[in-house]
């Protein structure tokens, strides 16, 4: 297991994305930044026994110089001669005692994070995230968490990327640029408006070819065909770019090999909001009696709603996901058709799809009504599908969009990719990888350790953990040149306008959602590029990000305690989705079929209470005593899970071999590693109010460390604190 091997010497890559704008500085002066910092920062302190063990390694080396000078000076003059070999002796001390502190560029800015966000005036046994954070706004100058700061860190690369004007034989690379340069031009004040005239010609010309019958006289009820008419129609719909709208419903696939039919959301149009972007579309060649054709609209669209809102989402997922493909494409045949033609091989693939279709929320019992509206007056059905597809296609402009996210939102993929190719250290990988495996070992043992759980559910549950996908960073066979290229088919033309690119971008990136479906295509391409990990429940895998196994959380060169702490506990959480009080209901394969025994869930239940009240009794920082954890639940349950099998991964260490972080020499380990644990969530007052916080399905970034390492028995233990205090509840909440 490679986090209880002896760490060797990895070859580091200078961390370009701590210092993006200041001028290149070489390692050594990165060091006497920091260094200075952390001595400003020990000036302040006062704790007697860090200041000498800064001591220690501002004075140590120089005074170990002088003394071997001046011994090795009374050797010559006494002896006559030098002993070569003690001098070698002497140098071997040297290096033993160098290999002992990380001093890599990475661990410096890690020990910088724990000297000068740590406020020691703080008793940790009361509040371990003021004790580890308190100090964090003095440094910092993003909202939210590190990780919101590395996403932060990922825009910038990306927009000095795009602005670089260099060639790239990368496809993918050259639409993002174009985006980028047609985005920006879009916004030019000088020819702005020539450009949105061109878009509506486009946009008008696009509704004319397909067939609308308010603006075409020669519309005849008899050349409507739904599935034609549908399959011209999709499109990508905001949000997280897994979902395709087609009017009447929506299909999606929720980051699995899988795909749902139903709708999330049918949107209300209202009546000015129609008859405003027809008239946009269409100017002077509106028909005069809009006015009732939009009330036309307008009324389909409120029974559409009200069939989609007939049943309530429910929460039961026997009733939310129902593998019944077939008896939905015999109640209205277009699915089968509108998929096919999603897909880059087409019929070929199909056979790898059907079995992968589900209806979401008793879509089948909606089906019929569906159809009876839609074939009640075919007119009028295909002048609320045009006019929904024209008004999805009319937000095709950036707006108030900076240019470097619009591509970053829209080409989320082949940004992750300009990341990777210049600024991530592929030897995390590996490192990663075993991380990865080492955490699941430890989820295996915590299972079978665990003392209350019946052999049904101890079974069911290890299952799962054994069968768990991964995917770390980016699929191998993506790395190689030209093999993005070749699933993003996105054929351009220099000439080719802001809109026309954003449509092709929509289109292949269609492709790409049912070509992972069919694995035709390795990697789900709905993602955000951010510093994240994901659990999918549909799928029963995780994917770990690369921001995220990259500065400020994590580098090969980090001790083992430290890499565990810091992403470890990430790993572990994102594994304990699959066990939060949801996951449960999903067995190995990500399908619908509970494995626990019924008695051990009511003590589950039980046990998931218990956080759900820790949380609700919760003085925060920003929000005092008024949280409510009935949402929360899931991604507490997660953390604790996450927090239990990485100290156990912990306490497999041997620590005699790990390197020490600098200034923190005489530190324990275990505290480290809870004070590096911490860190993570360091953050400033919430910028939310109490109504949005209230409305997320995380806990508050402190929680996040007191309440998850309150439950900890082991940090009671390693800081000694007092039981009853807070940081030692005597009520304890676990979950295996
Ligand atoms: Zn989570």
């Amino acid at each position: 297991m490679a986090v209880i091997e002896k760490s060797k010497t990895p070859k580091t890559k200078t961390p370009k994305t701590t210092f993006p704008t200041g001028p290149k500085k070489s390692k050594k002066s990165k060091i006497r930044k920091v260094t200075k910092s952390t001595s400003t920062k020990k000036e302040n302190s006062n704790s007697p026994k860090k200041r000498n063990g800064k001591k220690c390694i501002l004075y140590g080396i120089p005074i170990f110089i002088i003394f071997a000078l001046v011994a090795a000076l009374i050797v010559v003059f006494t002896l006559g001669n030098v002993n070569f070999g003690k001098d070698k002796e002497e140098v071997k001390e040297v290096d033993k005692k160098e290999v002992e502190v990380c001093k890599t560029p990475e661990c410096i800015i890690l020990a910088h994070h724990l000297h000068n966000w740590n406020d020691d005036s703080v008793d940790p046994c009361k509040d371990f995230f003021k004790y580890s954070c308190g100090k964090y706004n003095e440094h910092n100058t993003v909202e939210y968490s590190q990780m919101s700061k590395k996403t932060e860190i990922l825009k910038g690369l990306i927009k000095e990327f795009l602005k670089k004007n260099e060639s790239s034989s990368s496809k993918t690379e050259n639409t993002m640029k174009h985006l980028f340069r047609t985005c920006e031009e879009s916004k030019d004040e000088s020819i702005k408006d020539k450009i949105e005239k061109e878009r509506i010609e486009v946009i008008k010309q696009e509704a004319m070819n397909i067939g609308w019958p308010l603006a075409d006289p020669t519309w005849r009820e008899s050349s409507f065909d739904l599935a034609e008419l549908l399959e011209q129609i999709p499109t990508i719909l905001d949000g997280e770019r897994n979902e395709i709208g087609y009017g009447i419903f929506n299909i999606w696939t929720p980051s699995a090999r899988k795909i749902f039919i139903g709708t999330t959301t049918e949107s209300f149009t209202d009546f000015g909001t129609v008859k405003r972007n027809i008239l946009q579309v269409l100017g002077k060649d509106a028909p005069s009696n809009l006015d009732n054709i939009v009330k036309e609209i307008n009324e389909f669209s409120k029974e559409l709603r009200a069939i989609h809102a007939s049943i309530p989402l429910s929460d039961d997922p026997n009733q939310k996901y129902s593998n019944n493909f077939e008896e939905i494409n015999d109640a209205l045949p277009v699915f089968d058709y509108l998929i096919k033609s999603l897909l880059s091989k087409g019929s070929r693939s199909w056979g790898k799809v059907k079995n992968k279709i589900y209806g979401y929320n008793s879509f089948l019992s909606k089906i019929e009504k569906i159809r009876d509206l839609v074939y009640k007056d075919k007119r009028i059905t295909a002048n609320y599908l045009v006019y929904k597809y024209v008004s999805n296609l009319l937000r095709f402009t950036p707006g108030y969009v900076e240019c470097h996210q619009v591509v970053i939102d829209n080409l989320p993929l082949p940004s992750l990719r300009v990341f990777i190719r210049n600024h991530f250290d592929k030897g995390a990988l590996k490192d990663v990888d075993n991380l990865v495996e080492d955490i699941r070992s430890s989820f295996i043992e915590m299972l079978e350790k665990s003392e209350w759980i019946r052999e049904k559910t101890r079974i069911g549950a290890i299952r799962k953990a054994k069968a768990m996908k991964k995917t770390i960073s980016y699929p191998p066979e993506l790395e190689k040149p030209g093999a993005l290229d070749k699933h993003f088919n996105i054929q351009l033309d220099p000439s080719d306008s802001y809109y026309l690119t954003m449509r092709k971008i929509d289109k292949a990136s269609m492709n790409l959602l049912m070509d992972y479906v069919s694995s035709d295509f390795p990697m789900g391409p709905h993602f955000t590029l951010s510093s994240n990990a994901v659990y999918s429940y549909f799928g029963n895998s995780i994917n770990i990000y690369a921001p995220l196994m990259d500065d400020p959380l994590f580098h090969s060169s980090f001790p083992n305690y430290a890499k565990i702490a810091g992403i470890g506990i990430i790993i572990g959480h994102e594994i304990g989705h699959g066990y939060d009080i949801f996951g449960i209901n999903f067995d190995e394969n990500g399908i619908f079929k509970p494995w626990f025994d019924a008695a051990d869930q009511k003590e589950y239940e039980n046990k998931a209470a218990c956080l759900t009240n820790q949380y609700n009794n919760y003085d925060d920082h920003s929000f005092g005593k008024k949280l409510n954890g009935t949402f929360t639940v899931k991604e507490m349950m997660a953390d604790e899970l996450g927090q239990d099998v990485a100290w156990r991964t912990f306490k497999k260490l041997d620590l005699s071999q790990e390197k020490k972080i600098i200034g923190f020499e005489d530190d324990s380990i275990e505290k480290l590693y809870f004070q590096i644990g911490a860190t993570t969530w360091c953050s400033p007052r919430s910028p939310l109010t109490l109504q949005q916080q209230l409305m997320r399905s995380h806990p508050t970034y402190s929680f996040r460390v007191n309440g998850l390492f309150a439950n900890e028995k082991a940090f009671a233990e390693t800081f000694n604190c007092p039981a009853g205090s807070p940081m030692n509840p005597v009520k304890k909440c676990t979950m295996f």
